[in-house]
C-alpha cells in the first residue's frame, strides 16, 4: 500500500517531465541494444577466424579478390568494424541519455523546492510553534537531494538494469538456452539477498535522516544561542552535548555504511559465481562440440554486461529506498494543513481603521504534555474608533501580545469576534488585512541586508532616502544610523552589524511606520529604550498616529497614559477599560501600578536633581 502511494507520488512529480524522460530512456535503449549486439559481431569474427584455421574456405568473390581480400578476412574486418561502429553509436547516445534523465530530475526538484517555500510562507504561526527549524532545513536540503537521486540516477540505472538484463537474457537464450539457464542459477539468490539488504538500508537511512534533522536543529540552536552559552560559560556542556549527538549520528551512519559495504561485494561474489559457471559449463560444451566457440565468447562478454547492472540495481534500489523515506517526510511537510488562510469569499478591504473585539475567547492549542488550563484570552470586548489610540496594559504573560496577534490573524480568532470597519477579519484577505493592520512585534528580526532595506521591508520598492530618513527620525533612530560607518548602507543581521536591543526596537517601529498602515500596533516596542528616548518616541508617535488607529501594548504606565482609551488585561481577562484618569479613579491593578511607577519616576527625578 505504502509502496503504491509512493509510486503514485513519484509519478505525479515525474508527469510534467515525461517526454524528456521518454527521450532519455529511448536513448538508453539505443545504448543497450548497441552494447548487446556488438559482442555478437565479435562472435562472428571468432567463428570466421576459426573456420579459416580449419581451412574451410569458400571461394573469394571477384570484387574482394581485386582488393586482395579473402572472404574470411573481409568477414572478420567487417564484423570488427560493425562491433566498433556499435560501440561508437552507444557512446554517442550516452550523452542524450544522461542529459535527458539528469536535467528533468533537477527541474523536478527545483519545483519541489518552490513548493516547500510556498508551503513555508503560507504556514501560520501555530505551525511554527511546533515545527523544528532543523527538520525544515534538512527536508529542504538533504531530503530534496535524496528525491533527486531517486528521480535521476536511480531511474536511469534501474531502467538500464531492466533493459540490459532482458536484452542480454534474450540474446543468451537465442544463442544457447542451456548456457543461459546455467547463468541464471544464482539469480534467485541475488534477488533474495538484494531484497534483504535494501530493506535494511531503508531502515538505516530513515534513522540517519531523522537523526540528521535533530543534529541540525541542535547546531542551529547552539549558534543562535552562542552568546548565552558563552555568557554562562556553558561551552563545555554544549560541546559534550554535541559530542553525544555526533556520536549517535556516527553510530547510525556506521550501521548504514555496514549494510552498504556488504552490498557490492555480495553481489559481485554472486556474479563471479555466474562467470565461473559459464566458464566451466561453456568450456565443457565447446570441447564436446555442443556449442560453437563464438557462442562461448559471446557469453563471456554478455555475462560481463550483467555485472554492472546487477550492482547498479542494488544501488538504484537503495536510492529509491532513500528517496521514498524523503518523499514521506516531504509529504508530511507539504500536506501539513494551513490553519490560517483566505476563506473562499474573503475580500480585500480599504479600511478607515475601526477595530472592534466582541466577546473574544481564545486558547492556544494544547501541547500533548501540557494538561490543564490553557493560556489565552477570555471574553475580551473593546472598540477603537478610526484615529483613536488604545493602550493595552497588563502584567507579563497577561495576554497582551495574544490580543495583538489575533487582530492581525497571526493566530486565528473565532468567527464573529474581531472586526475591522465592521467586517469580520476572517472575511478579509490576509494580504489586505496585514496591509491595513501592521504589528511591530516585541522582538524583531533583522535580515542580512542594509539598514535602508530593513526599514523598507514592507514596501515593494525602496523609497527615496529622504523618506527612509523621515521614518527613522520618527522612530528616533536616524542620528544613530548616521553614526554607523556606512550609514543607511550598513549591513545588518547575521553577516553584518548587530544592533542594540533599543536600536532594534526602534528599527521595528521605523519599519512599521514605513508600511503606512491604517492600524498600527506597537507591541512593547519601547521596553528597551531609556525614559527620555521613550518620551521622545511617544511624542513623535502622536504625529504617526494622527489620522490612523494606534494600539500601544506595554506594561509601563508612561507609555499608555496618553492614549484615548486603555484596556487592562490580567490573566487573559479585561479588568479595566477607560481613560488614564478613569482607571486611576477606578482603583485596581492599573491605579496600583500607576501609583508605584509614578512615585518611582518622581524619586528618580528628585535623585537626579540632588546630584
Ligand atoms: P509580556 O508582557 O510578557 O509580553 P503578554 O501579556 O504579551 O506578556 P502573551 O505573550 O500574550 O502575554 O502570553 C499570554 C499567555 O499565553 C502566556 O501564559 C504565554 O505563556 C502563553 N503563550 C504565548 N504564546 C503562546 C503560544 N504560541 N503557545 C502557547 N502558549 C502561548
Amino acid at each position: 500500500m505504502a509502496l503504491q502511494h509512493d509510486i503514485r507520488r513519484a509519478a505525479e512529480l515525474l508527469r510534467p517531465e515525461r517526454w524528456r524522460y521518454a527521450a532519455g530512456l529511448g536513448a538508453l535503449l539505443g545504448v543497450n541494444v548497441s552494447d548487446v549486439i556488438a559482442p555478437l559481431f565479435l562472435a562472428v569474427a571468432v567463428e570466421l577466424a576459426e573456420s579459416q584455421l580449419a581451412g574451410t574456405l569458400p571461394s573469394t568473390p571477384p570484387p574482394l579478390a581485386l582488393v586482395g581480400l579473402e572472404t574470411q578476412m573481409f568477414g572478420i574486418v567487417a564484423a570488427v568494424a560493425v562491433y566498433l561502429g556499435l560501440q561508437v553509436v552507444a557512446n554517442i547516445l550516452r550523452y542524450p541519455m544522461l542529459m535527458w534523465t539528469a536535467v528533468p530530475s533537477h527541474r523536478i526538484t527545483q519545483g519541489v523546492r518552490r513548493s516547500i517555500t510556498n508551503q513555508l510562507l503560507a504556514q501560520s504561526q501555530p505551525f511554527y510553534d511546533s515545527a523544528k527549524s532543523g527538520d525544515l532545513m534538512s527536508i529542504a536540503t538533504a531530503d530534496v537531494n535524496a528525491i533527486r537521486m531517486m528521480l535521476g540516477p536511480a531511474i536511469l540505472v534501474g531502467a538500464d538494469t531492466l533493459m540490459l538484463v532482458s536484452l542480454v537474457l534474450c540474446v543468451m537464450f537465442l544463442l544457447s538456452w542451456q548456457l543461459a539457464l546455467v547463468t541464471l542459477i544464482p539469480l534467485p539468490i541475488i534477488y533474495f539477498v538484494t531484497n534483504r539488504l535494501t530493506h535494511m538500508e531503508y531502515k538505516g537511512f530513515e534513522a540517519v535522516q531523522a537523526d540528521l534533522s535533530e543534529m541540525t536543529e541542535r547546531v542551529r540552536e547552539s549558534y543562535a544561542g552562542i552568546r548565552i552559552i558563552q555568557g554562562y560559560a556553558r561551552e563545555a556542556f554544549d560541546r559534550d552535548r554535541f559530542r553525544d549527538y555526533s556520536l549517535r549520528h556516527y553510530t547510525k551512519n556506521l550501521v548504514l555504511a555496514r549494510v552498504r559495504a556488504a552490498f557490492d561485494p555480495t553481489l559481485d561474489f554472486m556474479l563471479g559465481v555466474s562467470n565461473v559457471l559459464v566458464l566451466v559449463f561453456g568450456g565443457i560444451w565447446v570441447a564436446s562440440g555442443q556449442i560453437a566457440v563464438g557462442t562461448f565468447v559471446a557469453f563471456l562478454f554478455l555475462v560481463r554486461y550483467l555485472a554492472g547492472p546487477m550492482i547498479g540495481f542494488g544501488w538504484s534500489i537503495s536510492l529509491v529506498q532513500r528517496g521514498r523515506a524523503s518523499l514521506e517526510r516531504l509529504r508530511v511537510l507539504l500536506e501539513a494543513p494551513i490553519e490560517i488562510y483566505d476563506e473562499p469569499d474573503a475580500a480585500p478591504i480599504d479600511a478607515q481603521g475601526r477595530i472592534e473585539v466582541r466577546d473574544l475567547t481564545f486558547e492556544y492549542a494544547a501541547k500533548a504534555d501540557e494538561p490543564g488550563v490553557r493560556p489565552g484570552l477570555h471574553r475580551v470586548s473593546l472598540t477603537v474608533e478610526p484615529g483613536e489610540s488604545l493602550g493595552v496594559f497588563g502584567p507579563v504573560g497577561a495576554g497582551k501580545t495574544t490580543l495583538a496577534r489575533l487582530l492581525t490573524r497571526l493566530y486565528e480568532p473565532p468567527r464573529g469576534t474581531v472586526f475591522l470597519d465592521g467586517v469580520d477579519v476572517r472575511d478579509i484577505t490576509l494580504d489586505s488585512l496585514r496591509e491595513q493592520i501592521v504589528l511591530a512585534p516585541q522582538e524583531t528580526f533583522l535580515f542580512s541586508s542594509t539598514v535602508e532595506r530593513n526599514v523598507a521591508l514592507a514596501l515593494e520598492s525602496v523609497p527615496s532616502r529622504a523618506e527612509i530618513e523621515q521614518f527613522s527620525r520618527l522612530a528616533h533612530l536616524h542620528d544613530e544610523v548616521l553614526g554607523f560607518d556606512a550609514g543607511y548602507e550598513t549591513m545588518l543581521g547575521e553577516r553584518g552589524v548587530n544592533l542594540s536591543g533599543g536600536q532594534r526596537q526602534r528599527l521595528a517601529i521605523a519599519r512599521a511606520i514605513a508600511a503606512d498602515p491604517r492600524v498600527l500596533i506597537l507591541d512593547d516596542c519601547l521596553s528597551a529604550v531609556d525614559a527620555q528616548t521613550e518620551d521622545a518616541i511617544l511624542r513623535s508617535l502622536r504625529t504617526v498616529f494622527a489620522g490612523r488607529t494606534g494600539i500601544l501594548v506595554s506594561h509601563r504606565i508612561r507609555a499608555v497614559r496618553d492614549c484615548d482609551k486603555i484596556v487592562v488585561v490580567e490573566a487573559g481577562v479585561v479588568t479595566g477599560y477607560g481613560t488614564h484618569a478613569e482607571l486611576l479613579e477606578a482603583g485596581g491593578y492599573y491605579a496600583q501600578i500607576a501609583t508605584q511607577q509614578l512615585r518611582q519616576e518622581e524619586e528618580d527625578v528628585a535623585a537626579q536633581d540632588a546630584s
